[in-house]
């Protein structure tokens, strides 16, 4: 009942007229495939392209990042209007890679998430634990801080909108992906903690994404998971033929 969603994070790559190139390919590839809800979050230079290339088709499109505020004096920073006025529908919020090298905080993970839902783009609000706190089996309680600090003051009816990615920073291109099963363990603990605060029913209802290191030749044994309801996906999303066969699992 809680349709799949895979979202490709292009992150600092392709240029307009890349991304172009890659929507032209990839569109024939999934034409017609209702199953799963299909994103596209390419930079912020290449949106104005990719928006109108794929209007009309099962395709929706998110930014990367965005600031809390609807505008203001911050240089080099994306408004929710902005996103809106351009057709973007959805927004990955506190990447690792936006936590780990332009220093988000959980409190700006928060906040940008409040902006989102009020300006109704669908928020996907990254979570996960680096390798020194899995090895130090500190994972558990990593995820229970950052998915309850990230949700502080969201209501029930706002929350169902909330898509979460788990996104172990460890298996962050490297190759090496959670299992199906260490995955589905902390998407099962990231849903008790979603219950706990917004109750079972809007938990049951709410998507978790597994990111990191997601391929073709991986993407069924985690999307088979009943826990797992879609994927967020860096490298393997920058080609077209790749990104298609992740996405038909
Ligand atoms: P990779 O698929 O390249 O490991 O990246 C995952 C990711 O960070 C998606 O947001």
């Amino acid at each position: 009942s809680r349709k799949p969603l895979i979202a490709a994070n292009w992150k600092m790559y392709k240029t307009p007229a890349q991304a172009q190139e890659f929507v032209s390919a990839f569109l024939p590839l999934v034409a017609g495939h209702d199953r799963d809800e299909i994103v596209l979050c390419p930079s912020d230079t290449s949106l104005a392209a990719v928006i109108p290339a794929v209007a009309g088709s099962n395709i929706a499109v998110g930014g990367q990042n965005m600031h809390f505020a609807d505008e203001g004096a911050y240089t080099g920073e994306t408004s929710p209007l902005m996103l809106n006025a351009i057709g973007a529908t959805h927004i990955l919020i506190g990447h690792s890679e936006r936590r780990q090298y332009f220093n988000e905080t959980d409190e700006m993970v928060n906040k940008k998430l409040a902006t989102a839902l009020k300006h109704k783009l669908t928020p996907i609000v990254c979570i996960g634990e680096v390798l020194a706190e899995r090895e130090a089996g500190h994972t558990d309680e990593v995820l229970r801080k950052q998915i309850t600090l990230a949700l502080t003051g969201v209501t029930p009816e706002d929350a169902e909108a909330i898509v979460v990615a788990y996104e172990p920073v460890w298996a962050i291109g490297t190759g090496k992906t959670a299992t199906p099963e260490m995955a589905a363990e902390a998407h099962l603990l990231i849903r008790s903690e979603i219950a706990r605060r917004l109750g079972r029913n809007i938990a049951d209802s709410i998507r978790i994404l597994y990111g990191g290191s997601v391929k073709p030749d991986n993407a069924t044994a985690l999307l088979n998971q009943p826990e797992i309801d879609g994927a967020l996906v860096g490298g393997a999303s920058l080609d077209p033929n790749s990104f298609a066969k992740i996405v038909k699992y």
